[in-house]
């Protein structure tokens, strides 16, 4: 790992002080980086103390000054290059997003890739951030919209997706001329400081601001603080219910923005008339990839009664084909949990799922000896459970699959709809009737509906998000830029009269 490393300008004895600039706040304590992976320390980091919040905050100010005045397509060439400089470094930031959180390489792979393609999005929507013109009711009138940055973007982020989401938000934010803070997940701190480095190289090149693209690493408390700083005018906040619910109430109460990202708890209906080959594949990988740590993995199982049996078993025999271990050895198909405090959580779910009657026909469990020392890695599990057990209703962030059955579409889509979570929803069928009434608006009630593929691995082309307690926020493709500026509308008058609106009469 030490190559990888070097190649990304991190230092193993203090990775933030590594690129000798100001970009790196720091002055607080100093934490460890531990791979899930072998459970070794990779790196130390400095936090942000509270001299060093503001002194990002005054570079991000004076930097807005600067950036708002760029135009768009000229800041869509910066973001170009930036797509060049992820391709360019594509290899080690993939493996050490893979190593530093536990995913598979292919998935760290994947979410560089994941970086370049919103990149690749932003450069052109630099030219196409429109607004509409209306025709005035006033003669000698013209009626315009146009779209503005808003400022500073707070950007809080979760270990899970240590680098793909600060991208999604931050290049959209950068083409409508905001500036980006980012409070990385303080698990995945090395994700950041590598991406940092790369945005630095282009930056340099281009003589941009560095307050464009600021980093505050730390834990809780510098989440709060961007979430009550009114500085800020837009937090964007990637976690779990728990802290969406307390940044949202924060931001809400001074009345600024908030789009939130949070958790899960996505089911796949497979109906009698799917196509089951289509529907294991699905399942599975939604259900076992990022170890099921992925806020759109598959946690509940709908299964037509005519088919339960069948489906159960080939489930259960596919989950005996599965290789736990390494995530950087593409031979595996499951990697370790983010750290011991995940496992106890899994290990909690397990014992509350049987205490609430479920019965488990992939028994889970810690792993242990030769190439599991780090002691994070687990059994992907399988249950049959009941829609309401309490433990269904919650998203444990792990991989446990619940399995129930259904005999009604409707019943199915209620089962679907029936948890606090709106994330993303699948039904597997090759029924007509059935996709689209699944799409209705009587059918899933979640950000994201599917027919015939998983939960999980969404394209950065659409609006990526969710209800309920997901939070409601969008993110990536579609119009979700519109989030990240404030509209105006503006009226001119080139006539030699002052007609008023709605003809309301004002004689001097
Ligand atoms: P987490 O909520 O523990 O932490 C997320 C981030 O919030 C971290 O940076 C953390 O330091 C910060 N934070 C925690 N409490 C805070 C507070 N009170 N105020 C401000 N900041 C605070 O989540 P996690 O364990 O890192 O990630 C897993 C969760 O994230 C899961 O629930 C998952 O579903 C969700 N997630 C959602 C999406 C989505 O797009 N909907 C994407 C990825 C992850």
């Amino acid at each position: 790992m030490q190559d990888v490393l070097a190649a990304l300008g991190i230092k193993a004895s203090n990775a933030g002080a590594s690129t000798g600039t100001q970009w790196i706040a720091g002055g607080g304590k100093e934490i460890s980086s531990f791979s899930p992976v072998d459970g070794k320390e990779i790196a130390k980091v400095t936090l942000a103390n509270e001299e060093a919040y503001e002194r990002v905050i005054k570079k991000a100010q004076e930097a807005f000054a600067e950036w708002r005045m760029y135009p768009s397509p000229k800041r869509g060439d910066i973001v170009r290059q930036v797509g060049e400089a992820l391709r360019k470094y594509k290899e080690p930031l993939g493996k050490l997003v893979s190593y530093e959180m536990g995913k598979s390489l292919q998935e760290g792979y994947g979410e560089v890739q994941e970086m370049i393609d919103i990149c690749d999005f932003a450069v052109g929507l630099s030219r196409q951030l429109h607004g509409l013109t209306m025709h005035s009711e006033r003669p000698g009138h013209r009626m315009y919209e146009q779209w503005h940055p808003l400022g500073i973007v707070g950007i809080i982020s979760a270990f899970n997706f240590p680098v793909a989401v600060w991208s999604w938000n931050t290049m959209l934010a950068w083409v409508c001329g905001d500036v980006c803070i980012w409070k990385p997940s303080e698990k995945t701190p090395l994700c950041a400081i590598a991406c940092q480095n790369i945005i630095s190289e282009v930056f340099q090149a281009n003589n941009v601001p560095e307050g464009v693209c600021g980093l505050v690493i730390g834990e809780a408390a510098i989440g709060e603080k961007i979430a009550n700083d009114p500085r800020i005018p837009l937090v964007s906040a990637t976690g779990s219910t728990r802290m969406g619910k307390a940044v949202g109430a924060a931001v809400g109460a001074r009345l600024g923005r908030s789009l939130l990202e949070l958790g899960g708890n996505n089911a796949i209906i497979i109906s009698k008339d799917a196509d089951l080959d289509i529907a294991i594949v699905g399942c599975v990988f939604g259900a076992v990839g990022t170890a099921g740590q992925r806020c759109t993995t598959t946690r509940r199982l709908i299964i037509h009664e005519s088919i339960y049996d069948a489906f159960r078993d080939k489930l259960v025999a596919a989950y005996k084909q599965l290789r736990i271990g390494d995530p950087l050895d593409q031979n595996n198909h499951v990697g370790p949990l983010i750290d011991k405090g995940a496992v106890e959580q899994y290990q909690k779910a397990i014992e509350k799922c049987k205490a609430e009657g479920g019965r488990f026909l992939v028994e889970g469990g810690v792993l242990d000896g030769a190439g599991y020392e780090s002691g994070c890695y687990v059994k992907p599990a399988v249950a049959e459970a009941q829609p309401h057990f309490e433990i269904v209703q919650h998203e444990t962030f792990a991989p446990i699959l619940y399995l129930m059955k259904y005999n009604t579409l409707e019943e199915a889509i209620a089962i679907q709809n029936g948890v606090p979570q709106g994330l993303s929803s699948s039904i597997m069928t090759l029924n007509l009737r059935e996709a689209e009434s699944f799409l209705s608006s009587a059918g899933s009630d979640c950000g994201i509906a599917n027919v015939n593929i998983g939960t999980s691995g969404a394209e950065i082309g659409g609006a990526f998000g969710g209800e309920k307690e997901t939070g409601g926020g969008r993110e990536s493709g579609s119009d979700a830029w519109r989030v990240y500026m404030r509209r105006q509308t503006n009226t001119i008058n080139y006539s030699t009269q002052l007609p008023l609106a709605q003809g309301i009469k004002f004689d001097l």
